[in-house]
């Protein structure tokens, strides 16, 4: 008996591994056909519809707007602009960066802070128009000091044909997501040269006040800038074709 039983156990454990192996390899093809590829070259781009272009203002010695913590909008709006980036590209759309990194597009003979911030714009706004078929959203972060309550996010557009519009809809889905109380979308004027010089649709997205500490706590939260980027570029998307 006592043989015999030690064989039963053996054929019972060869049966319980061959079973555990079986799981192993359908589990590994089911997550392979499963699994979201997100390279690149796996990504199908819509052709006919305009490109995004997306600016996170400021960067480099120029942070921006600054909260009562210390935060500079610029890391904040090249974080949401990253963002948009990948969500659009996954979402078959092309998107381009003003800036990838916290950097300064000003070029190497800008001395002053002046200077390297007019070159940056100018540069800025000729990498814009060098796009054949763009539709230009500037991230930035907006700081009322003097108003500490103020929040919510308001667009601002160009001069260029479809700018309103597009600022309008933008709006919109602001109001209807994250907005407490409901914003219009203002012109820009001609203080940012940017979207004053932009020849394509052009708006500036100012998400947030960093002069409101709950607001700030909210804006540099990963999920909240997820959200901005999902709502900015959906309604991007819908609003310029390809859906
Ligand atoms: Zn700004």
């Amino acid at each position: 008996m006592f043989p015999l039983f030690l064989t039963f156990k053996k054929w019972t454990a060869l049966y319980i591994l061959c079973l555990l192996g079986l799981f192993v390899i359908f589990g590994a093809i089911l997550w392979r056909g499963s699994a979201v590829n997100v390279s690149r070259s796996n990504i199908v781009l819509t052709p006919d519809t305009p490109v995004l272009i997306i600016d996170a203002g400021h960067g480099g010695e120029d942070g921006g707007a600054v909260s009562g913590d210390g935060t500079p909008e610029a890391g904040i709006n090249l974080a949401i602009a990253l963002q948009m980036r990948e969500i659009a590209r996954l979402a078959g759309r092309e998107a381009v960066l003003t800036r990838e990194t916290d950097i300064s597009l000003h070029g190497e003979g800008a001395q002053t802070l002046a200077e390297k911030k007019r070159e940056e714009l100018q540069n800025g706004g000729a990498f814009c128009n060098e796009v054949p078929d763009g539709v230009l959203i500037s991230i930035h972060q907006n700081s009322l000091p003097e108003f500490p309550t103020t929040q919510g996010a308001q667009v601002f557009f160009g001069p260029a044909e479809g700018s309103e519009a597009l600022a309008q809809g933008l709006q919109e889905r602001l109001n209807a997501t994250v907005n407490q109380r409901e914003k219009s979308c203002r012109p820009i004027g001609d203080e940012v040269y940017l979207l004053e010089h932009a020849e394509c649709p052009a708006v500036l997205v100012e998400c947030g006040f960093l002069s409101n500490s709950e607001e700030t706590a909210r804006l540099k939260d990963t999920a909240y800038q997820t959200r901005l980027a999902c709502i900015l570029v959906s309604a991007a998307m819908d609003l310029t074709g390809g859906g």
